[in-house]
């Protein structure tokens, strides 16, 4: 039998209606004969209060435990999602990670899946059993922990399952009919893309459109997997959603494909550092052991020896940031002035494939900002991306502003 993949979000499981609904869609797949895996995540809003709680009690919190807790939403709809099959007489069962096992590594709370044995699942299929609903997000480490694999990991959970059993599909049900052009939440213009190219999308999500995680995109980039994103509140149709596909099958494209954001950006700076070899590692190398995921760098003109260094992590980072930098200052291994924190700022992205062979996007993009009055307070680029920090009171304006200058309403 075909195996296909259906991963239902948090918005597609929030209570049991919707499991209900999101049940009578995996029944007609059943109907039209595959075997079903089904990825599920928490109910919306149940991880942020299980991270709430974690935060509530421990600030700097021990990271198996972040995990032990944060990951038992997807033990819930997993469950509910079995019991209501099964209520429909559809053969099913729940699994949560460790039990397939999903193997990851120990990077607590942002663990990679490093292997899914399928030989659990799929005697399971050949006794009859149609739908296995998977707890998503989560997995076992090599110590026998449980472990979670980032915000918005059951995305990654379900195109690492479609590539382990060989899917011919992997859906994800969500609370938009596809991936548009940016966020329609904040620019009513957006447009819905039929097709995205991988890696135009791997960049998107890395910059902030959370509709698909960045290491889902990846995997099925490596694993050729065909990703589709879809609504789970709509009539489904061959051509419903957005098609993830190879560049080569995307007849035209825009030179920008889209626009990204990330509103919880901090800014740190880090004033008058000695400017000497080595004081680039001595200063991220233990940012990284502290687990921050440091983004933009920028390293000022020096002036008598002493330079300021100014990095961007999320806002929920900053503790841990200044920790690791006050820890390392006492230790000798460092030298600063003052570490200043400034969490008012988010990031602010254009992406495209067309950017490789077409100059100029860079300068209307700054040009466009100017002339909103919007200061840009970092910039990065890459081969098909350009991104800059601003003051989140204008993250929507600058994301709206860029969506005009580059025509994506025309886009689709
Ligand atoms: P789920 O709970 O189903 O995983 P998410 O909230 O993680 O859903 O992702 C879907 C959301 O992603 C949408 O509601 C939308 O606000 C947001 N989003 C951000 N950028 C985009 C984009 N370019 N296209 C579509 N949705 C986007
Ligand atoms: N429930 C997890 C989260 O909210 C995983 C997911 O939904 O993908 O991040
Ligand atoms: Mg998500």
């Amino acid at each position: 039998m075909p195996t296909l993949v259906m991963k239902f979000g948090g918005t597609s499981v929030a209570n049991l209606d919707r499991i209900a609904r999101a049940a009578k869609r995996i029944a007609v797949e059943v109907a039209n004969g595959y075997d079903v895996i089904v990825i599920v995540s928490a109910m919306s809003g149940k991880t942020n209060e299980l991270v709430g709680w974690v935060a509530e009690t421990s600030p700097l919190y021990d990271a198996r435990e972040y995990d032990a807790i944060v990951s038992s939403g997807e033990n819930v709809t997993a469950g509910l999602m079995a019991l209501r099959l099964q209520e429909m007489d559809i053969p099913a069962r729940s699994w949560q990670g460790w039990q397939v096992p999903v193997k990851t590594t120990s990077a607590h709370s942002s663990a990679r899946i490093e292997e899914i044995p399928t030989d659990n699942i799929h005697a399971k299929f050949g006794e009859g059993m149609k739908v296995a609903v998977v707890a998503g997000f989560q997995g076992i480490s090599p110590e026998g922990r449980i472990t979670t694999l980032g915000r918005g990991g059951s995305d990654t959970t379900a195109v690492a399952f479609a590539a382990a059993f060989g899917a011919e599909r992997c859906d994800i049900y969500t609370d938009v009919d596809g991936v548009y052009t940016t966020d329609p939440r904040i620019a009513s213009k957006a447009r819905k893309l039929d097709k995205i190219a991988y890696e135009e999308m791997l960049e998107l999500a890395s910059l902030g459109a959370k509709v698909l995680q960045t290491r889902s995109v990846e995997l099925a980039m490596r694993y050729k997997v065909r990703l589709r994103v879809l609504s789970s509140f709509e009539e489904p149709s061959d051509s419903a959603g957005t098609l993830v596909c190879d560049e080569e099958d995307i007849m035209e494209s825009n030179v920008v494909a889209g626009v990204a954001y990330s509103r919880d950006e901090a800014k740190m700076t880090l004033i008058s550092v000695a400017d000497r070899p080595g004081i680039a590692a001595a200063i991220f190398g233990p940012l990284s052991d502290a687990g921050v995921n440091v983004d933009m760098i920028v390293q000022n003109i020096s002036e008598e020896g002493r330079t300021d260094m100014t990095f961007s992590c999320p806002t929920d980072q900053v503790l841990r940031a200044e920790k690791a930098m006050n820890d390392a200052k006492e230790k000798g291994e460092i030298n600063f002035h003052d570490l200043v924190a400034d969490e008012g700022v988010a990031k602010v992205s254009v992406v495209g494939i067309g950017m490789r062979s077409h100059t100029g996007v860079a300068a209307k993009m700054f040009r466009v900002l100017s002339a909103e009055g919007i200061n840009i307070k970092v910039i990065t680029t890459s081969e098909i991306k350009i991104s800059v920090l601003v003051d989140r009171k204008y993250m929507e304006l600058a994301v709206q502003a860029l969506h005009d200058a580059f025509e994506l309403e025309k886009a689709g």
